[in-house]
């Protein structure tokens, strides 16, 4: 496929040309139609897939000129260094074509960004924080808002800006298309296309299920958290085998939880990234992970893309992924370069069907190991273990406090005074104290002549 097949216009062709790109990146091939019918879409693609592209080109294609103020395109993205390199590629496909760009992100003079919009704009690219922001303040009007596109939403998700989202949808004009796009799925990720979403479309380039002939996969079942960590200990003592080990875990706390538990026994030996931890504490990890002052590392799968590690003896992953996908992302972080990697995958019988899910893609079986007999198994269970006594039908109780439903959107101030019967009577009584009977016009006019 090349270009020419997208049916894009000349602005755009002579864009491309001058940046020397000839055929669509698959994604880009993947996404265009998709985006360009106006559907709601999400997309599963890393970044250097070209995937800013697979979303501009077709809104690009489709946005008329105008003159109004008011920008129609939406971009959120999670950090500020994301809407500056947003910005730079919109720019670059827009070369000829008369659109108005702007780039907002929060720890700078929200003055001069203010200035900025009332100059009037396109497509604004920003920060949900800042966005918002500048929103409340009623410089910003997001009333033509007719795409919104969410960049790398994992990641937003996992730098807590649910929040901030759910407060920006709700700002924004009901009609309009949302385009999403994550590296990795998660079960945030999930969840808000669940809530929020009209059925989208979703787009991913295939992950291959074909794993490197080098990386030996092997798997232990393991019943619970604490047997998991037993384990774990035995193995990682084993120093000159288990020479550089990446451990993902799905989620920060069970990062923060697995890391605790592995600090009594490996504390010179370890360190951690997720998302609560400042940028500089991630990147001071990984280098110490990289140079070999740390043999262990614990890593989120969100925090883990993108990570250039080589050499990396052993991957762990001490959760079963839930998406078949992320557990081809952990493993390939060995057996790079050529090398001899090893991955290991612990399992409870809870997480069997992912198992299932994982063989499933790759058309293989992960061979089982048993449990060293060093290790013991503990009966003790960590809050998520612990049978969950659901009650039906309790009325009071919410899954989750963001959860949307019927009362989720405030009422309207015309709308949520209450009804009191039809009767001004009562306004009547409050105002007066006493009731002011209707039928005596006469009443106050007596009292005053008294
Ligand atoms: P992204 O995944 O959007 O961060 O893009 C990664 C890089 O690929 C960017 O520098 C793009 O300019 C570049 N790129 C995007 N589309 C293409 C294409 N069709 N051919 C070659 N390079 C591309």
């Amino acid at each position: 496929m090349s270009f020419q097949d997208l049916n894009l216009n000349t602005p755009l062709y002579n864009a491309l040309d001058d940046l020397g790109f000839t055929t669509p990146t698959p994604i880009q091939e993947k996404a265009f139609n998709v985006v360009a019918s106006g559907k709601d879409v999400v997309g599963i693609a890393q970044t250097g897939t070209g995937k800013t592209f697979a979303y501009m080109l077709p809104i690009l294609k489709n946005l008329k000129f105008s003159q109004q103020e008011n920008p129609r395109v939406l971009v959120l993205v999670p950090t500020r260094e994301l809407v500056v390199q947003v910005v730079e590629e919109i720019e670059k496909l827009s070369k000829y074509i008369n659109t108005r760009v702007l780039g907002v992100y929060g720890g700078t003079n929200i003055n001069t960004q203010k200035q900025a919009i009332a100059e009037g704009l396109d497509i604004l690219v920003a920060t949900p924080g800042r966005l918002y922001d500048l929103a409340l303040s009623r410089v910003l009007q997001l009333k033509s808002i007719q795409k919104l596109v969410i960049d790398e939403v994992d990641v937003m998700l996992d730098l807590g800006f649910r929040h901030q989202l759910i407060n920006i949808f709700d700002i924004l004009p009901e009609r309009r298309q949302n385009i999403m796009f994550s590296a990795t799925m998660t079960q945030d990720v999930d969840e808000l296309i669940t809530d929020f979403f009209r059925s989208p479309e979703r787009i991913s380039i295939a992950v291959s299920g074909t794993p490197l002939e080098n990386i030996s996969q092997q798997r232990y079942i393991v019943p619970n958290f604490y047997t998991k960590i037993n384990l774990l200990v035995d193995l990682l003592q084993d120093d000159s085998k288990f020479h550089r080990v990446l451990i993902f875990v799905a989620y920060k706390r069970m990062a923060d939880r697995l890391f605790e538990q592995l600090d009594t026994f490996f504390k010179e030996e370890l360190c951690v990234i997720h998302s609560n931890k400042t940028q500089n504490y991630r990147l001071r990890s990984i280098e110490q992970f990289k140079e070999g002052v740390n043999r262990i590392l614990v890593a989120t799968d969100v925090m883990a893309r993108g990570l250039d590690i080589d050499n990396v003896s052993h991957v762990i992953n001490f959760d079963t992924p839930e998406y078949p996908e992320n557990y081809m992302h952990r493993i390939g972080r060995t057996g790079r370069a050529e090398r001899q990697g090893e991955a290991l995958v612990f399992s409870t019988e809870k997480e069997a069907d992912a198992i299932a899910a994982i063989e499933g893609l790759m058309q293989m079986e992960i061979p089982v190991l048993a449990l060293p007999d060093a290790v013991e198994v503990s009966t003790e269970l960590i809050p998520e273990e612990r049978p969950q006594i659901k009650e039906r039908n309790n009325p009071t109780k919410r899954r989750d406090e963001d959860a949307p439903g019927p009362a989720f959107h405030e009422k309207s101030a015309k709308n949520s005074k209450e009804n009191l019967g039809g009767s001004y009577q009562y306004k009547i009584a409050a105002k007066y104290k006493k009731p002011k009977t209707r039928g005596d016009k006469n009443y106050n006019k007596r009292n005053k002549r008294k």
